[in-house]
């Protein structure tokens, strides 16, 4: 069962598109020590319910580009007004121990991902139409008018970086989304590469009779 690297996935859309939910949902049909996702630091403000360490780092924006000069972000990139960016040895010492993971970043992140680690696997998640995401975003009651009125705005921007990504979901129904998310992870778990170190025993007892 020892030394598969796990997997990594990045996950785009724009907010409230429904990925944060998808991501939960899944992580939750799943044993925890087999998929995580990672816990990027961000300079906004937290919204009520979420907590530090566990939603996001938050930091100050000197501690941020602090952060930045010593080099400790995997990528960053400035999202709306605030900072955004993914720690370098969480990622690495979670993939390492065999731990499948998950990037909740937006398109310019997903770019320097690409770039630094070329077996990404990327994967865009989109609302079924315009209205339904405003929808989405109101119902969600985390945000104030003014930042609906301009995470909608940005939302047109990041959905024109869809084709950039290898895999694309619809999230109409939340549990069939969630159901494709699934098959996306598994197939790559089922890659005879990663099945091959997994099942080296059962394949080495398979194969020494005669
Ligand atoms: P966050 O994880 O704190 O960001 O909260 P979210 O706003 O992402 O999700 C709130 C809750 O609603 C989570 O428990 C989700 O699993 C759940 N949820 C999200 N979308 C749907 C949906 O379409 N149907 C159902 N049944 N549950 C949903
Ligand atoms: P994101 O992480 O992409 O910003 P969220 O996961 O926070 O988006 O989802 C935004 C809102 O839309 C939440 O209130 C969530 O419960 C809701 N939502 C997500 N997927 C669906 C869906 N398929 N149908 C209806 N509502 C959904
Ligand atoms: P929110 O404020 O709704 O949690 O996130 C806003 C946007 O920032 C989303 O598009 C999200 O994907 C992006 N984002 C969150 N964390 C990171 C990160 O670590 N790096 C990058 N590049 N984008 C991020």
């Amino acid at each position: 069962m020892s030394n598969v690297s796990g997997n990594l996935f990045v996950i785009a859309a724009p907010s409230g598109a429904g990925k944060s939910s998808m991501i939960k949902a899944l992580l939750e049909r799943h044993e925890k020590g087999s998929m995580q996702v990672s816990v990027s630091t961000t300079t906004r403000a937290p919204r009520p319910g979420e907590i530090n360490g566990v939603h996001y780092h938050f930091v100050s924006e000197a501690e941020f580009l602090q952060q930045v000069e010593k080099h400790e972000f995997y990528e960053w990139a400035k999202v709306f007004d605030n900072y955004y960016g993914t720690s370098r040895t969480v990622i690495e010492d979670t993939l390492a121990s065999g731990i499948d993971v998950f990037l909740d970043i937006d398109w310019q992140g997903t770019r320097q991902v690409k770039a630094a680690y070329p077996g990404v696997h990327t994967i865009f998640i989109l609302p079924p139409s315009n209205e339904e995401l405003e929808r989405r975003l109101r119902e969600r009651g985390q945000d104030s008018d003014e930042v609906i009125a301009k995470r909608m705005a940005k939302a047109q921007h990041e959905m024109s970086h869809y084709a950039e990504f290898s895999y694309l979901i619809v999230n109409n129904d939340f549990a069939t989304s969630v159901d494709n998310l699934e098959h996306i992870v598994m197939s790559q778990r089922l890659r005879r590469s990663k099945q091959q170190i997994r099942h080296r025993e059962i394949l080495h007892n398979l194969l020494a009779e005669e």
